[in-house]
């Protein structure tokens, strides 16, 4: 499983998705939950609230726009990729005005547009910035503290919102310190990861909004409330089950008894991106994303010269060899392919994986010596 999430669940965690449900009025469950968050909380680099959701990963986004946004109010999304656009499409469905910054979706966010934007709108009619930290579609990382540079030298007051659903737990992201009103997160990409909770952090400023702002709501009103019962935080029968996973997940201490973000390991990474280099020498593949700082970790995004069809490359390498990369999706859908080690990983995955893609059936040409160099790279320790 080489998807960016969900994918392989670690066996560290599989064993609390087959345990029996409890009574979750029982105090022992809500403290449980209470320290699921608040961990969360800690980890995120927050003393903002956390809040959870039996959602998917989009239903904390639109639980935030719902909670946020009054009638006649903007929001501006700089648009990354899927994610960002998806942002746009939640926004406009639910009737906001939305103003869509296009950006260039091979490199990280220019802030410069952002500022501008923000300066022209002299009487403050922007209530939120929408980012996106790491666009799983594309493999890019936008750092948040960018959008927080536009905001602070336009003198805005709208809320920096941070889609971090691909990001939890394995890039570390301080809410506080970067100036961040609020992050939605997700179990699926990296904590759990399945698909099934859905998160919301909010700050202060957020928080004191969503009390006053948005339309008549119940249901997405969950993370609004206060209330220390399980079914409170969760606006109703909390997800047992994710919960049991989502606290064995968070069990691993990192620094100052904050719940661990465990970065992909860094000769794993090299390793991949020693392939793709060799594999570019064909001029026929190369990376997504061109800043290779902003290149995420933990999901490599292939580009492809026209005329090259990768999705049947990948459809052969699942169904004959049981390696399953990502495909592309839209708005950049042409020439997809991604591949993901957010779960377990190890060394003989890394040369196995590009192996099996590069195959003497497959039909695109790459340049040669990419497993070579990917041994290489794991052997420097
Ligand atoms: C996976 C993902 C989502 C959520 O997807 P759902 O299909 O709603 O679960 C949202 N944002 C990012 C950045 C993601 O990677």
């Amino acid at each position: 499983m080489q998807l960016p999430g969900p994918t392989d669940i670690p066996e560290r965690v599989l064993p609390a998705l087959a345990r029996q449900s409890v009574d979750f009025d029982h105090a022992g469950f809500t403290e449980l939950v209470a320290g699921c968050l608040d961990g969360l909380g800690c980890m995120l680099g927050t003393r903002g609230r956390v809040y959870a959701c039996a959602a998917l990963g989009q239903g904390a986004p639109e639980a935030t726009l719902v909670n946020l946004v009054g009638a006649g109010e903007v929001v501006r999304v700089p648009e990354t990729g899927r994610f960002g656009t998806r942002w746009a499409q939640m926004a406009e469905a639910l009737g906001l005005p939305v103003a869509r910054l296009p950006t260039d979706t091979r490199r990280p966010v220019d802030p410069g547009p952002i500022e501008t934007a923000l300066r022209a709108d002299w009487e403050h009619r922007i209530r939120g910035v929408l980012a996106v930290h790491v666009e799983t579609s594309i493999g890019i990382r936008h750092d948040p503290p960018s959008p927080r540079a536009a905001l602070d030298a336009a003198r805005h007051p709208a809320l920096l919102v941070v889609d971090a659903i691909a990001s939890l737990a394995s890039i570390p992201l301080e809410m506080d310190p970067c100036g961040i009103d609020l992050v939605v997160a997700g179990s699926q990409k990296k904590p759990v990861p399945a698909a099934g909770v859905s998160f919301v952090a909010a700050g202060p400023h957020a928080l004191e909004l969503a009390r006053t702002g948005g339309p008549p709501r119940r249901y997405r009103d969950g993370w609004g409330r206060a209330g220390a019962e399980s079914h409170e935080r969760s606006s109703g029968t909390p997800p047992v089950s994710m919960i049991f996973a989502l606290r064995q997940a968070l069990d691993t201490p990192g620094e100052e008894g904050r719940p661990a973000v465990v970065v992909p390991d860094a000769r794993l990474v090299g390793a991949v991106r020693a392939v793709v280099a060799r594999w570019s020498g064909s001029g026929a593949i190369d990376f997504h994303c061109l800043n290779p700082d902003a290149r995420a970790d933990a999901v490599t995004r292939l580009a492809f010269a026209s005329g090259i069809e990768p999705d049947r490359q990948r459809e052969w390498a699942r169904d004959r060899y049981g390696v399953a990369g990502g495909g592309g999706s839209r708005p950049v859908r042409r020439r997809p392919l991604r591949t993901g080690y957010p779960g377990d990983r190890d060394d003989a995955m890394v040369p196995g994986v590009p192996g099996v893609l590069a195959l003497r059936e497959s039909r695109v040409p790459y340049g040669q010596g990419g497993v070579e160099a990917a041994l290489g790279a794991l052997a420097r320790r």
